[in-house]
């Protein structure tokens, strides 16, 4: 889906009353601008109309509630949550603390080595680890998005699993505590930070000063990757953020809230990049997304989507009272 193409949305509560919904959607956008001190567009109600609510707690408010859309109170998004295990927690826990004391090592090399007459060079190095993390968040969230199933063999409960909790349910990763939410990013970093303190402590002088940008590029690219998910939690958390991590939404150096609920759009086909999210306005102009999807269409014929598809169904009837 292009953003242009918002207006016809499949999820666009199309029995509703129009003139109620108009109404409920103003007075949300009233509420949303409230909360986040931003602008916003007539864009924004339209992704208002089309994403759950966060800034909304019950987040089921502007409709009827015969069927939950989103939430924690969706069938398919509690049966996600419960399959989070001991096990996993264990991995998660591990990978943090090796991650920790890596970053913590090689960074005192970092520092050791730095030389400011290299900063012409250390400087684009840093951002383009950076922006490599970005784009790396990009494709590993299209991926898991968009192939494979929560059946399938460990990857399926293990690493799509919160993937496809998060549409149901974008506010249960505010929910989740700071080794849940950062566990398998923490995890990916780990064998090249171990790599990296291996060169740190056994390669002599010469050798490490020809290879100082590539590792400060590498360094960044290990921090950004790690704390993805974090400032992905940032994203979605509408209250109670320190103020400067909301100036750094502000200004874009991290993922902002309001730019990340495009992907959250039924059906969560653009704006895949969670780190900084500095790459989707120009992947989106190049139709990166369609265009890839198309070449796994045509060579597996798996349909783009469909097991995220099936758990948003996976709704049970409420009653009103
Ligand atoms: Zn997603
Ligand atoms: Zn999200």
């Amino acid at each position: 889906m292009c953003l242009s193409s918002l207006t016809t949305s499949p999820c666009s509560a199309s029995s509703t009353d129009s003139s109620s919904l108009s109404g409920a959607a103003s007075k949300r956008n009233d509420m949303m601008e409230n909360n986040l001190q931003e602008d916003f567009s007539s864009e924004d109600m339209l992704v208002a109309k089309n994403s759950m609510p966060e800034d909304d707690p019950n987040g089921n408010t502007l409709h009827d509630a015969r069927e939950i859309r989103w939430g924690p109170q969706h069938a398919g998004a509690k049966l996600l949550a419960s399959q989070y295990t001991k096990e996993k927690r264990f991995q998660e826990i591990i990978s943090i603390i090796l991650c920790i004391i890596f970053m913590i090592y090689n960074f005192f090399f970092i520092c050791r080595y730095f030389d400011v007459r290299n900063c012409y060079l250390i400087i684009p190095s840093a951002l383009l680890g950076i922006l490599t993390a970005d784009l790396a968040s990009g494709i590993v969230h299209w991926c898991a998005d968009t192939w494979g199933s929560v059946d399938m063999p460990f990857i399926g409960r293990n690493f799509l699993r919160p993937f496809r909790e998060h549409h149901i349910d974008p506010t249960s990763i505010t929910r989740h505590d700071f080794v849940e939410t950062n566990g398998d990013n923490f995890a990916v970093t780990v064998p090249y930070l171990l790599y990296m303190a291996y060169k740190f402590t056994y390669w002599n002088d010469t050798d490490l000063r020809k290879i100082y940008n590539f590792e400060v590029y590498m360094f960044l690219l290990a921090i950004f990757v790690s704390m993805t998910n974090q400032f992905h939690k940032w994203s979605h958390t509408y209250f109670g953020l320190p103020s400067y991590i909301v100036f750094l939404q502000r200004y874009h150096v991290i993922l902002p809230r309001k730019h990340h609920r495009l992907h959250h759009v039924v059906p969560h086909d653009t704006y895949f990049c969670i780190t900084t999210g500095w790459l989707n306005w120009p992947l989106e102009m190049i139709k990166f997304w369609p265009w890839l999807e198309s070449i796994v269409e045509t060579y597996t014929g798996a349909k783009p989507r469909s097991d995220d598809f099936a758990w948003a169904q996976k709704t049970e009837k409420v009653h009103c009272y």
